[in-house]
């Protein structure tokens, strides 16, 4: 089959690789379409320290070819979405409602058991998240697998799984966004229109995106913001506190993973408002925060990940919104690209043209 595989730093390309059948607790997807996301792009460069040569991919939907032994709930011709973390039901984590912190295992590269199924000739490859999903098939655990409708095309299901749930997540789940609030969101990618989605979904009155790209803005508008703000022509702080009444937003939001941005965005929320963290920052970088001002404001600082999703019930319930045409999945995927074309859909998302790149099969 076909993967997109980094081997080393920078380096990308499709290759020709095998795979095995699934062992006890796995299933074999045939790939449907897999989302283009920083994060493939944060192996490739290294942020994410994981093991290369690494199949990338870890946002993808599919259809189930092969069934495992001791899979319950799954059958050969089902649909599902993928997610990055899998969560086995029953850990510390998994039976205190937060299953994206399951403890089953750290992703470094190989399946749950230790060992890989996708070789090329002798050599073993790691699989991105349990996943490796930019790949014409992938072998999963079956605890990383959501049945979902046969009717949601595969390219806008496989947004679920990633960035689309991160977004939208951070807003009903981490920051439990209340309507007729105001939203500030900084950075808008992938994640950060989905966080606007997520704002308008749970009746903000105000959302103001703020980027630097005037077609991101463009896009943000779209998905619901009411505001936007080019920060390299504005003053980001001052014009959120002046379209919020002087006060700042009783929400911001950092998509970008930048500590500049992290202070940025904290520094627009309101006194005794809340500052979510969803950009995925470098190990090595730290965000000093003023010793004084921390509890004389009363801002909370809020790390989310994943969305702070239960993905067997809130991806479900993300897909629901789509097909009821509450949530905007369609203008997400900006445009579409072969497995062999996975090279410029990562050329594209690093010169920012796409909300979403998304490859199909
Ligand atoms: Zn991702
Ligand atoms: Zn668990």
């Amino acid at each position: 089959m076909k993967a997109l595989i980094t081997r080393d730093l920078d380096q990308y390309e499709v290759e020709e690789v095998s795979i095995a059948g699934p062992k006890a607790g796995e299933l074999r997807i045939k790939m449907g379409a897999t989302g283009v996301c920083h994060s493939d792009l944060s192996v490739i460069n290294g942020t994410l320290p994981l093991l290369k040569p690494m199949v990338l991919g870890h946002e993808g939907a599919g259809t189930v070819t092969e069934v495992g032994d001791g899979v319950s709930g799954f059958a050969v011709g089902d649909h599902v979405v993928l997610s990055f973390a899998p969560a086995c039901g029953h850990c510390h984590f998994c039976n205190h409602q937060t299953p994206q912190f399951c403890e089953i295992g750290i992703p470094h590269g190989r399946m749950l058991d230790g060992t890989a199924r996708v070789t090329k000739g002798a050599e073993e490859l790691s699989v991105m998240q349990f996943l490796g999903c930019m790949a014409e098939e992938a072998i999963v655990p079956a605890i990383s697998a959501v049945k979902i409708d046969k009717e949601i095309p595969f390219e806008k299901a496989a947004l679920v799984g990633c960035g689309v749930m991160t977004g939208v997540g951070a807003v009903i789940n981490t920051a439990r966004v209340h309507p007729g609030s105001s939203v500030a969101v900084f950075g808008c990618g992938g994640v950060g229109l989905s966080i606007v989605q997520g704002a308008r979904l749970a009746g903000a009155n105000t959302i103001i995106a703020v980027d630097v790209a005037d077609n991101k803005l463009e896009m943000a508008r779209n998905f619901g913001a009411t505001h936007t703000v080019n920060g390299s022509k504005e003053e980001a702080v001052g014009k959120c506190k002046e379209l919020t009444g002087g006060h700042g937003p009783d929400y911001s939001f950092e998509a970008v993973g930048v500590p500049d941005l992290m202070i940025t965005a904290n520094n627009a929320t309101r006194r005794g408002g809340t500052t979510v963290i969803v950009g995925v920052g470098k190990l090595t970088d730290s965000v000093p925060f003023n010793a004084l001002m921390l509890s004389m404001d009363g801002k909370t600082i809020k790390g989310s990940f994943y969305g702070d999703a239960n993905f067997r019930s809130d991806m479900p319930m993300l897909l629901d919104l789509y097909r009821n045409g509450k949530l905007n999945l369609d203008d997400m995927v900006s445009k579409t690209y072969s497995i062999d074309e996975a090279p410029q859909a990562f050329k594209d998302m690093e010169a920012g043209r796409n909300a979403r790149g998304v490859i199909v099969y």
